[in-house]
């Protein structure tokens, strides 16, 4: 616990920080692809990618099948150690909060299956403010949200995408712990 002296808040990243979700990404960007080609869009490497070339209703079907396998992956989940760290802070009374690159619906349901609805005063997710991550927007909506500047708080990660985040919104960064088993 050491690591977060000095801060007023600690925010920390989702998916390979405080949980694992269970999501078969190759299988997820293979899916996007085809909604693209059948909607007569060029298809693209990764579902981010499918994300940014579509509008409209293949845009609808992209978001709705990505946030359909997150859920799922969210419920079968698995706890990672700085979800200890997570509930210690809300413990001990220090604002907390969750930026995820992943859907809210997503990352309020990982929260819940592991205990720790209670953990994060908020909770910002890919669709939560507009932008996402490595943009600044979602990092500093969540600390709006815990009232705290981003001088004075750190964020938690396990990306070079999340500690650019952190850069760009003026905010110290730290890379989770390695996990050396799964
Ligand atoms: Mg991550």
């Amino acid at each position: 616990m050491d690591r977060y002296e000095g801060y007023d808040a600690v925010v920390f990243d989702l998916d390979g920080t405080v949980v694992h979700l269970d999501v078969d990404w190759a299988r997820v960007d293979e899916e996007t692809a085809d909604i693209l080609e059948s909607h007569g869009y060029r298809p693209t490497e990764t579902a981010w990618g499918a994300l940014d070339a579509a509008d409209g209703d293949a845009a609808a079907a992209v978001t709705a099948l990505l946030a359909d396998h997150e859920r799922r992956g969210a419920e079968r989940s698995w706890r990672l150690p700085a979800a200890d760290d997570l509930r210690a802070l809300a413990d001990a009374g220090r604002p907390t909060a969750v930026c995820s690159l992943n859907c809210e619906a997503a990352v309020r349901a990982a929260l819940a299956e592991h205990g720790l609805t209670d953990a994060a005063d908020a909770v910002v997710g890919r669709d939560t403010v507009g932008p996402r991550k490595p943009d600044p927007g979602p990092l500093l909506a969540a600390l709006r949200r815990t009232d705290v500047p981003p001088e004075r708080a750190l964020f938690v990660g396990d990306s070079e995408s999340d500690e650019l985040t952190a850069t760009r919104a003026g905010v110290d960064f730290a890379y989770v712990y390695p996990v050396t088993s799964a």
